[in-house]
């Protein structure tokens, strides 16, 4: 059972008073502590970690209003996650947001860079400043720009280049615009090397904008929460999905394929004992060379959403959709009215002077998917294929995610 661990027995084994702690902090909520009476109160090894239940994202919210938590050494920030998928979460972080201990086992900056923080800064997301405080112990110099409107990207970009940067940090889907304006703009940025990323999977597609005004850059990933901060990164030599668990975040992978995170920082403020992001991944050697077991991040589990009974596997279909040539970004969004499913709209980028045939796509993609063609079968019509200028995107975060939500009828 150990083996499902990022680290093995002795090297976690004597970090884990922390996770004891942590399982103290939870017995003290009244919503929790039932859930863990039958197991002992201490965790001395892997196999009772594996065995306590695992916290989902509500659990966390119940614990965080009840332990109201207070960084003992300095200032206690907090941030919101969610909103793009699922409710928003509080979670707490003290000054430095942990990024001393990233920065210790993972240096994508130096001195000699100049950064552009390009995620968002403001409304509680947490990435901009997570970012900052990385860039700062770099001690790089630093273009703090965070979010832009669609009409600014031009001038920007032509002052980025102007300032000569070599490196960039933000969401795929913002970084997306950046690089396909610089590309409409005509504008190169031929000294950035370094594309920082945090906040939603790697988009393969980024890469060739990205070869186009910036053949130098390379990507070099985070991944993480609000919730558990950062639990591993990766370096160019890495696939885009496969991370390295930093020391003091202990990855677990379930016999179900989900994974959960215990943290080993002292210093960390969220009770995260067992915590389930909703991501599925499994334990891997990465191709980079680099020892020890790394995390290959398999997508969200709860892609799968329910239209009318019937479960939709998002992703798939938007990874069927953007395969098809001249679609450079797709995303579902499903139209409820009281909760009840009225109707599925794919909505495509398309690539520029691209003719995609919706209307033939549409008819394979009801033909070809069993949820879609049941759940349609007597009003075919509320299943729509449709090319936008935009796709549904989070204002707070930029993040886009595959499938949004709206009311209506
Ligand atoms: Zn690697």
């Amino acid at each position: 059972m150990t083996a499902a661990f990022s680290l093995p027995p002795e090297a976690a084994e004597p970090h884990l008073t922390v996770a004891g702690r942590t399982l103290d902090r939870l017995r003290t909520v009244p919503a929790l502590a039932p859930r863990y009476a039958d197991h002992p109160g201490s965790v001395r090894t892997l196999d009772e970690l594996a065995a306590l239940p695992p916290l989902v994202k509500d659990d966390l919210n119940t614990a965080l209003a009840h332990l109201d938590p207070r960084s003992e050494s300095g200032a206690t920030w907090l941030f919101q996650s969610g909103g793009s998928t699922g409710a928003p979460k509080v979670g707490y972080a003290p000054t430095g947001f942990y990024m001393a201990g990233v920065h210790a086992h993972w240096q994508p900056l130096d001195r000699e860079d100049v950064f552009v923080n390009a995620w968002g800064a403001g409304r509680m997301w947490g990435a901009h400043f997570l970012a900052a405080g990385l860039a700062d112990l770099s001690g790089c110099r630093i273009i703090a720009l965070g979010s832009v409107t669609r009409e600014e990207y031009p001038d920007w970009l032509a002052f980025l280049a102007d300032r000569r940067v070599t490196a960039i940090g933000g969401t795929p889907s913002v970084l997306r615009l950046w690089f396909a304006h610089a590309r409409a703009a005509g504008i190169k940025l031929p000294t950035l090397r370094k594309v920082l990323w945090l906040g939603e999977a790697w988009q393969p597609q980024l890469e060739e904008d990205m070869a186009a005004v910036a053949p130098d850059a390379r990507r070099w990933g985070m991944f993480g929460s609000t919730e558990t901060w950062v639990v591993g990164t990766n370096t160019p030599d890495c696939p885009a999905d496969t991370f390295h668990p930093l020391p003091a975040q202990l990855v677990h992978a379930g016999p179900d394929g989900l994974l959960d995170f215990t943290t080993l920082d002292p210093e960390m403020l969220n009770p995260v004992l067992r915590y389930r992001t909703g991501d599925a991944g499994e334990l891997t050697a990465c191709p980079c060379g680099r020892p020890g077991r790394a995390m290959r991040v398999l997508g969200r589990r709860d892609s799968v959403v329910q239209v009318r009974g019937l479960g939709l596997h998002v992703d798939e279909l938007v990874a069927r959709v953007e395969r098809e040539p001249g679609v450079s970004r797709a995303q579902v969004v499903i139209t409820e009215n009281g909760g009840r499913a009225t109707g599925v709209d794919v909505l495509l980028l398309t690539d520029p002077g691209a003719a995609v045939d919706a209307e033939g796509l549409r008819a394979e993609l009801l033909s070809a998917t069993f949820t879609l063609s049941t759940a349609f079968q007597h009003d075919p019509e509320n299943f729509r294929v449709r090319p936008v200028d935009e796709l549904v995107s989070n204002d707070r975060t930029g993040k886009t995610a595959t499938f949004a939500v709206r009311e209506g009828s």
